[in-house]
């Protein structure tokens, strides 16, 4: 199987590049952002609780996040592989999907990450604010709380893929187009 963690800071084009490689490598697109948004909406008990911590732009807990991940994956059918989008966010969720991958008989292929400067991230998320509907896009403190989780919580999984020698990153700074030519390179050199 090729799984992919596909990383990057809030607006670097996660959700949009997943969509383009999934569609080449046949991948299943596992995103725990999507996956709490649509319990939001169907307002079952999982949305009720994940709501609290997005809506202040706080990470879920990671048992609650990492239950949901595995149930998710053991619904597929049959998989060629995975692309992990916003998972994992923390060095425990990175231990935790290694272990159950490990148990499921597979491994993460690599990590590639998306490099996208600060300043750009916040004028993206402004736009996508515009059209997404996503509340958390649309608040200047709950984007900065994003970040500064990001910086603290998230980042550090980045080391862990790198001890593994799984790590790569690419520019996510340019067209769409380019950013996916440069996105399947890395994945074809996996
Ligand atoms: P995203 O769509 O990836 O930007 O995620 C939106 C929000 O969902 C995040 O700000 C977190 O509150 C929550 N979330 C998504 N993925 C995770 C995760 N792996 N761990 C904890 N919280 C998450």
């Amino acid at each position: 199987m090729l799984n992919i963690v596909l990383f990057g800071p809030p607006g670097a084009g996660k959700g949009t590049q997943s969509e383009r490689i999934i569609e080449k490598y046949g991948l299943k697109h596992l995103s725990t952002g999507d996956i709490f948004r649509a319990n939001i909406k169907g307002e079952t008990e999982l949305g009720k609780l994940a709501k609290s911590y997005i809506d202040k732009g706080q990470l879920v807990p990671d048992e609650v996040t990492i239950n949901m991940l595995k149930s998710e994956f053991k619904k597929v059918e049959n998989p060629k592989g995975f692309i992990f989008d916003g998972f994992p966010r923390t060095n425990a969720q990175a231990a935790a999907l290694d272990e159950f991958l490990t148990s499921e008989n597979t491994a993460i292929s690599g990590m590639v990450a998306l490099d996208v400067e600060e300043s750009e991230l916040r004028e993206r998320l402004r736009k996508r604010a515009e059209v997404s509907g996503r509340t958390d896009d649309a608040d200047p403190n709950i984007i900065q709380n994003r970040i500064n989780v990001y910086k603290a919580e998230t980042l550090p999984v980045k080391e862990y893929y790198q001890k593994q020698d799984k790590y790569s990153e690419i520019n996510g700074i340019g067209s769409l187009d380019e950013v996916t030519a440069r996105l399947f390179k890395a994945i074809d050199s996996l």
